[in-house]
């Protein structure tokens, strides 16, 4: 029985449930609590509550996995998530990655093949393959997927070397990969470039953000490529808004494409960008449906009401997500 590793350890993938491929439970970089947090807007105790309430309401309204995509970059931090899955039922599976939209971090610049410290095998591919592998510092918590950014700025130096240490980490292990992108830059379409060029297989590739575009031809080549399309920020009506991408997704599942398309909200149970209660009120009043229930309460009955079938939200929530997390 193939297993997918999870905060709590190993889970069969049958038992992965209804799941939302792109969530975060904690965006929170260390540099910010350690330099301008404390005592100020970070209270600990109270945001590890916080961020338990939310997924009990999640897995109450019939969620079984959140899949977080919160790596290096948005402030990864495995002993909090830890603390989090272990009072809540909800599944939460984590990533390995890098998360820039230009840059590589300094940390990696002056190592690497042909770098200052020439060394035969890129450290970062060494570093995700260790989080994949063995597991994430010493937490004992094994990433069981990779996740990295190809934003409006294309492939920088930076963000082509991330990806194709992406792309080699996932040959070497057979882990699936996610891909934050940009799609008014339609930059979906040099993720597949380069995953082609790379190997990689890519019916076990998710398009982060694919959901942003109504872009039928763009969302349909990511799709005939084999790429699985993320309509994974609902509730984010600046980038589209529900009814747009409730019309799109319709569409592609009618086409036969619901085989090829995974939902989620890209919420997080606390983000640092909208650290303050006046930053958080802000938000709320300008996405007022970015919330963690917002695909079960209000999606879900819009899809079926466009004619999506039971068996084609399966598919989006079990089916995929599953097929994702299994060995090829
Ligand atoms: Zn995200």
């Amino acid at each position: 029985m193939p297993t997918v590793p999870t905060v709590r350890g190993p889970l069969d993938t049958a038992d992965l449930g209804r799941t939302l491929m792109h969530e975060h439970v904690f965006v929170l970089s260390t540099e910010h609590v350690q330099n301008h947090g404390t005592g100020d807007w970070w209270d600990e105790e109270e945001r590890v509550a916080d961020a338990v309430t939310k997924l009990d309401e999640l897995a109450a309204l019939g969620i079984d996995t959140i899949v977080d995509p919160t790596v290096w970059g948005l402030g990864r931090h495995l002993p909090r998530v830890q603390r989090v899955a272990a009072q809540t039922a909800l599944n939460i599976v984590v990533a390995t990655g890098i998360y820039t939209y230009d840059e590589a971090p300094f940390q990696y610049l002056n190592r690497g093949p042909g770098r200052l410290v020439d060394t035969a095998v890129d450290p970062m591919v060494t570093d995700f393959v260790r989080d994949l592998r063995e597991g994430i510092a010493d937490t004992g918590v094994r990433a069981a997927f990779l996740k990295c950014v190809v934003e409006a700025k294309g492939l920088t130096p930076g963000v082509d070397r991330v990806l194709r240490a992406v792309a080699a980490a996932h040959r070497e292990t057979g882990a699936p990969i996610t891909v934050h992108t940009n799609a008014r830059a339609q930059t979906g379409r040099l993720v597949v470039q380069v995953l082609r060029e790379e190997g990689a297989d890519l019916t076990r590739v998710v398009i982060g953000h694919a959901g942003d575009s109504n872009d039928r031809d763009y969302l349909r080549e990511l799709a005939d490529a084999g790429c699985v399309l993320g309509m994974d920020r609902f509730g984010l009506d600046r980038y589209n808004t529900t009814a747009a991408r409730v019309d799109t997704i319709a569409e592609l599942a009618a086409a036969g494409y619901a085989d090829r398309m995974v939902l989620s909200q890209d919420a997080s149970c606390f983000i640092d960008w909208f650290p303050d209660e006046e930053a958080r009120a802000a938000l709320r009043r300008s996405a007022p449906n970015w919330t963690f229930t917002h695909v079960p309460t209000d999606v879900l009955p819009l899809l079926r009401e466009r004619g999506v079938t039971e068996e084609q939200l399966d598919q989006m929530l079990v089916g995929t997500p599953r097929r994702y997390f299994e060995p090829a």
